[in-house]
């Protein structure tokens, strides 16, 4: 065992000094810094908290998204914690959180993506739908607040069908917005005499 973590020290030591070769502005903070600091000093539950946040924190579909709306003028805030459900992305500007779910994890219904395991099939069962009433809940409790919400499955955004899926993503951005952003106007009565005779604007040209 310590053989082990030996070795692990000596191969995290080779890594922080390959990037410190490629980060020379790092080099001096690098080598103050103890490589024996790089062993896990996190308890089994800080551990457990953090890897959870890794997970659903800037995955590769989600970044995907992000990127797609930043370069086009969309501005947003990531994880808001006073939302319910911390949403992956929220435009305050088009009241609107978006959601990126893994198909497997949040288990989206029809997707090839999501089979659950042949092994531990109750297990995962359970879980995908505690997952999926969460999810659930957390748009209805949204909603409720007035925001829009929207969902991006990680299959929708497979190379093939990404063009479309952000494509599709930014019009329903611009309708919110547009909506929210009419005046609300009264109707317009229509109690016209339609008896009355106008005086049209301009004749229809009739040839001779
Ligand atoms: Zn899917």
């Amino acid at each position: 065992m310590v053989k082990i973590l030996e070795q692990r020290v000596q191969s995290q030591a080779r890594l922080s000094y390959a990037e410190s070769r490629r980060n020379p502005a790092k080099r001096n903070l690098k080598s103050q810094t103890s490589n024996f600091k790089l062993l896990d000093s996190l308890s089994p539950s800080q551990r457990h908290n953090n890897m959870a946040a890794i997970h659903s924190k800037n995955t590769k579909p989600e970044l995907i998204v992000r990127r797609y709306l930043f370069a086009h003028g969309f501005r947003f805030r990531l994880n808001d914690p006073r939302l319910p459900g911390h949403p992956d992305i929220v435009m305050r500007k088009y009241a609107t959180c978006i959601f990126v779910n893994g198909c497997f994890w949040h288990g989206h219904d029809g997707c090839p993506a999501y089979r659950i395991p042949k092994t531990n099939t109750e297990f995962w069962q359970n879980k995908i739908s505690r997952n999926k009433a969460r999810d659930s809940r957390t748009i209805q409790q949204l909603t409720a607040l007035g925001w829009n919400c929207i969902t991006v499955w990680e299959c929708q955004l497979k190379p093939a069908l990404r063009e479309d899926t952000l494509a599709s993503l930014q019009q329903t951005l611009l309708q919110i917005y547009l909506h929210k952003t009419q005046p609300k106007l009264p109707a317009a009565p229509y109690n016209l005499d339609e008896e009355l005779p106008l005086r049209q604007a301009a004749e229809p040209q009739t040839p001779n």
